[in-house]
């Protein structure tokens, strides 16, 4: 006869072992939280917290550089503010009066030349028609600039406009601060038309300082 004992059943068990574990303690919060960074020993919150801190420094930085890079477009931006809180408020060519913002800055040699881009014997305020769609509009305008500054001012920034003018960023960043600065004394205060001519001549006097030594 066999004698067949039924082997005793084990009893399973449910669920996963338990494993004893090690104490974690965050290094940043210091609380006992498990690591999501073991290699700096951070806790979940703390790493978000860290990767919230780093992208609001690179966040920091890149606003600081973008206000120290003076662009050629942002030197511009100021250049034209100056010419029209220094000038009366009328369009040189028509005669039209208009408030600052509405009028133009208008320039006698285009843009593209760098050596008179930023001269301020260049430019006048003139109205929107007069600057985009008459055609005898720069004529006038050269016009304006040799009864404004002297006869031959325009022959004057013809020659100037072949040249070459290679500025840096610290360059333009000189001009800007002392545009800056003088369309703020400009805005700040109600001068006379003479008065106003008088910091356009001290502001140009510096910014030909500035670029003299770097036309070529
Ligand atoms: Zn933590
Ligand atoms: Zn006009």
């Amino acid at each position: 006869m066999l004698n067949r004992k039924p082997k005793s059943k084990k009893t399973p068990v449910k669920g996963e072992p338990v494993r004893k574990q090690k104490e974690t303690v965050c290094s940043k919060c210091g609380k006992k939280r498990p690591y999501a960074n073991k290699t700096k020993k951070l806790c979940q919150y703390c790493v978000k917290k860290v990767a919230a801190e780093k992208a609001k420094e690179r966040k920091a930085k890149a606003r600081k550089k973008k206000a120290e890079t003076i662009t050629q477009a942002k030197l511009d931006q100021v250049t034209s503010w100056l010419v029209r809180a220094l000038h009366e408020e009328k369009c040189h060519a028509c005669g039209k009066e208009l408030p600052r913002r509405n009028l133009q800055c208008c320039h006698f040699v285009s843009r593209t030349k760098t050596a008179t881009r930023f001269n301020l014997h260049n430019m006048l305020p003139g109205c929107q028609v007069c600057n985009m769609y008459t055609p005898h509009h720069v004529w006038e305008l050269g016009k304006s600039i040799n009864r404004k500054w002297s006869e031959d001012e325009t022959e004057k920034l013809l020659e100037l406009a072949g040249k070459q003018l290679k500025l840096t960023n610290n360059d333009r960043k000189e001009i800007y601060d002392i545009y800056l600065e003088a369309l703020h004394s400009a805005e700040n205060r109600e001068y006379s038309l003479d008065e106003r001519m008088q910091i356009l001549d001290a502001v140009y006097e510096d910014y030909l300082r500035i670029v003299e030594k770097l036309i070529k």
